[in-house]
């Protein structure tokens, strides 16, 4: 688990209020950390970090285009990593989009769709193969 806490008081000063909380998973730790670094020097205020259909949304009040940009950035790359686990991940549209990893698309979807989504392994052998 995620000390999402240490992110909070860490950049405090680019929170809106104080009330402020990620709503995502924790495999998107690392890369909002990042984010946060890039930005902290910025006149900023953001509002809201959530996941949103499968996206990372950060809800940012800015008129630097730089800022924006960077946002982007991270944004496009939360579209490729794992929310749960942080690896390298693909866009699953199942009860709700979410962007998952192999292994983390197995431990929640497959048992019970039994349904490959794009790559096989060992616990999808014997149906899919
Ligand atoms: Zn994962």
């Amino acid at each position: 688990m995620k000390d999402w806490n240490i992110l909070k008081y860490k950049y405090s000063n680019l929170f809106y209020n104080k009330f402020f909380g990620f709503e995502c998973d924790d495999g998107w730790y690392d890369l909002i950390e990042e984010l946060l670094s890039k930005i902290q020097f910025f006149d900023v205020k953001i509002s809201q970090i959530k996941s949103k259909f499968g996206g990372l949304r950060v809800y940012v009040l800015t008129n630097d285009s730089f800022v924006n940009r960077i946002i982007e950035f991270y944004e496009e790359k939360a579209k490729k990593t794992c929310e749960y686990c942080g690896n390298r991940g693909f866009i699953v549209n199942e009860r709700w989009i979410a962007v998952l990893c192999n292994s983390c698309y197995y431990k929640k979807y497959f048992k019970n769709t039994k349904k490959c989504y794009k790559f096989h392994n060992d616990e999808c052998y014997n149906i899919c193969a």
